[in-house]
């Protein structure tokens, strides 16, 4: 048994939010309220699964925002055109 407890709040999971997943991504996109987002990174830092989920959403959001900065410079860059000139939507029949 484990009886060296950190100081501070022990995760609580009845303080879970009911999706935590929608919770995180609302706090990375910054959607909640002040409030409820600083009650939300008190539960976190305490709670191993809303952490994890915080991390994993967190690369998602990251990952999501780099792909739209990659098709901006795409089609900002005027050398690319003709490179990349592939045919798009070709609804042939056989
Ligand atoms: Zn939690």
């Amino acid at each position: 048994m484990n009886h060296g407890r950190p100081a501070g709040p022990a995760p609580d999971p009845d303080n879970c939010p009911p999706d935590p997943q929608e919770t995180a991504e609302a706090y990375l996109l910054h959607h909640l309220r002040p409030d409820e987002a600083e009650a939300f990174e008190d539960h976190y830092i305490a709670c191993a699964r809303c952490a994890a989920v915080v991390e994993e959403t967190g690369r998602f959001v990251a990952a999501m925002k780099q792909a739209a900065q990659g098709l901006c410079k795409v089609s900002d860059t005027p050398r690319a055109r003709g490179a990349a000139a592939a045919p798009a939507g070709g609804s042939r029949g056989n």
